[in-house]
C-alpha cells in the first residue's frame, strides 16, 4: 500500500483545507454485467464523498436517476475546503438528491416513477472527533472490513429485508427470494425521503465497500471479505468483485467503491478491541442512530428520518390587516381564479390509482358535485406494487394527459419488471438499447485515487 498523499481529501493538506487526521484511498469499479444492455449504475469518487447509486425505472429512466443523484450530492455538500462536513451535510444533499430527481420525473413523462438507491460515505467531524458517516437510501449497501472481520453497516429498504429483520426469512433464503430486488424506500419516488445514517470511528486499515445488488446478489459475503482482505488496491480489488459478480452471472449492472482509511490519527485508541467500536444493524425503532458504540454513542447525532421536517426554520405567525373594500375584492377575485384553475384540474387532469386492487387510470378528481371517472384498468395488481409506490398510487398521481397517464403506467410496469426478473430468463427482462456509461468520476487528483470503469475488466 502507497503512503497516503498528503493532498487526500479530509487530510492535512493545502492551507485553508479543513484540517483532518484521517485519509482515506478510493477506488472503484462498475459494469454493465453479462445481460442487461445499460448500466443504470452511477458512482462518485469525489473530493471528500464517495457515493454508489443504482438507478431504477423504464428506458433512460434509472441511468438519469442514478446519474442526477450522484451529481446532486456533490454540488450540495459545502466545499470540503472551506470547513469539515458534518453529517447532516450528508443527509441534506441525498435529501437535496431526492428533490432533483423527484422534479426532474415529474417534469419529463418520459422519466416519470424513476429512482435511484444512493449508499454514501465521507469523513465527518462531530463534536468535534473525527468519524466516517454512511448515509443510505434502498438497497444498495455499505460494508466495514475492520481486522478481517466483515459487517454490513447500512440496512436494506427492501421488501426481504423487512421479513429479514423481523425474523421471518433467513439472510441466505433473501438472497434467492424471488421478491428480492423489490425496494421499499428509493430517491426521486416520493417527495420527502427518509435517509439513514451511520457514523463509525476512522481505524487505520479498516476498508469500507459501497456497493449495488449486482454484487450482492451474486457474490456471498465470505467471498467478497475474502477479496477485501486479499487484494490491498483499492481499484483493483474493486474491479475483482466486479469481475467476480459477472463470473456468477452478471444477472444485474454492478457497481463497488472501496474506501480505505489509511491514516486515523486516533492514537491509543485505535487500539480499542473491534467489537467496541461496531455493533451490529439498529433494530427497526433506532434507524438512522448511530450504531458506533463507546466513544462515539453519546456523540450519536441520531437519526435524520424526518425528511424535511429536520430543515428549515419554525414559521412565525403572519398577520394580514385588510385596509380597504379593493382589497377584499382583489382577494375575492384571487380566489375566484384559484376555484376556477382547481376545477380545471379537478376535472382535466388523468389520475393514476389505485381501485379495488389494481392501478387503474381515472379522468379528474372528486371536486364538489364532481366525481373521477373510470378510464382504464392495466395489468397491474396492488401485490405487485413496492411498497412506496402503492402509497403514492392510493393518493393518485395526476397526469396532464391521457397518453402521459399511459406512459407512466408503461414505466411502472418496466421497473416492477426490473426488480422482479423471471428467474429462469432475466435476459428476458432487458429491452432497453446501450447508451453512454453513466459512471461519474471526479477529482482523482485530489483524491490521491484512481477511478476506473470497468468496460474492459468483464463486458457481456
Ligand atoms: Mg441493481
Amino acid at each position: 500500500m502507497t503512503d497516503p498523499d498528503p493532498t487526500d481529501p479530509g487530510t492535512g493538506g493545502p492551507p485553508g483545507r479543513a484540517r483532518l487526521a484521517t485519509r482515506l484511498r478510493v477506488g472503484g469499479a462498475t459494469d454493465v454485467g453479462m445481460v442487461r444492455d445499460a448500466n443504470q449504475d452511477s458512482m462518485l469518487l469525489a473530493d471528500g464523498v464517495s457515493v454508489v447509486a443504482d438507478g431504477m425505472g423504464g428506458h433512460a429512466g434509472g441511468e438519469v436517476a442514478s446519474r442526477i443523484a450522484v451529481e446532486s450530492i456533490e454540488a450540495s455538500l459545502p466545499d470540503p475546503a472551506e470547513r469539515a462536513l458534518r453529517v447532516l451535510d450528508l443527509v441534506l444533499a441525498v435529501q437535496a438528491a431526492n428533490d432533483h430527481v423527484w422534479e426532474r420525473s415529474g417534469d419529463d413523462p418520459h422519466l416519470a416513477g424513476m429512482g435511484t438507491t444512493v449508499v454514501a460515505a465521507a469523513v465527518v467531524v462531530e463534536d468535534g472527533e473525527e468519524r466516517i458517516a454512511i448515509v443510505n437510501v434502498g438497497d444498495s449497501r455499505a460494508y466495514r472490513l475492520s481486522g478481517g472481520h466483515l459487517d454490513q453497516v447500512s440496512e436494506d429498504h427492501s421488501y426481504v429485508g423487512e421479513l429479514v429483520r423481523e425474523g421471518r426469512l433467513s439472510p441466505e433464503d433473501a438472497r434467492h427470494h424471488p421478491r428480492k430486488n423489490i425496494v421499499t424506500r428509493a430517491i426521486g419516488i416520493e417527495e420527502v425521503v427518509d435517509v439513514d445514517e451511520f457514523q463509525l470511528l476512522p481505524r487505520t486499515g479498516d476498508r469500507y465497500l459501497l456497493c449495488s445488488d449486482g454484487l450482492t446478489d451474486e457474490v456471498d459475503e465470505d467471498e467478497i471479505a475474502h477479496v477485501l482482505r486479499t487484494v490491498a488496491d483499492p481499484d483493483e480489488a474493486a474491479e475483482t468483485l466486479v469481475a467476480l459478480a459477472n463470473e456468477h452471472g452478471g444477472r444485474d449492472n454492478t457497481t463497488v467503491v472501496i474506501v480505505d482509511v489509511v491514516a486515523d490519527g486516533l492514537g491509543d485508541r485505535a487500539a480499542v478491541p473491534d467489537d467496541e467500536h461496531f455493533s451490529a444493524h439498529p433494530d427497526a425503532d433506532t434507524q438512522g442512530i448511530d450504531p458506533v458504540t463507546g466513544a462515539v454513542a453519546d456523540g450519536g447525532a441520531g437519526g435524520h428520518t424526518a425528511g424535511g421536517d429536520t430543515v428549515g426554520a419554525p414559521r412565525s405567525p403572519r398577520v394580514v390587516t385588510v385596509r380597504s373594500l379593493a382589497f377584499v375584492v382583489a382577494v375575492l377575485v384571487v380566489v375566484a381564479a384559484g376555484a376556477g384553475l382547481a376545477w380545471n384540474q379537478a376535472r382535466n387532469t388523468y389520475v393514476v390509482t389505485i381501485e379495488d386492487d389494481e392501478v387503474t387510470i381515472l379522468r379528474g378528481r372528486s371536486f364538489l358535485w364532481f366525481e373521477p371517472t373510470f378510464v382504464e384498468g392495466t395489468d397491474i395488481a396492488l401485490d405487485d406494487l413496492p411498497r412506496a409506490d402503492r402509497d403514492r398510487l392510493a393518493d393518485g398521481v395526476d397526469q396532464p394527459s391521457l397518453s402521459d397517464a399511459r406512459r407512466f403506467v408503461d414505466n411502472l410496469e418496466e421497473r416492477i419488471a426490473d426488480f422482479t426478473p423471471p428467474v429462469t430468463a432475466p435476459s428476458s427482462t432487458t429491452s432497453t438499447t446501450r447508451t453512454t456509461s453513466t459512471t461519474t468520476s471526479t477529482s482523482p487528483t485530489t483524491t490521491g485515487s484512481t477511478t476506473t470503469t470497468t468496460e474492459a475488466t468483464a463486458g457481456p
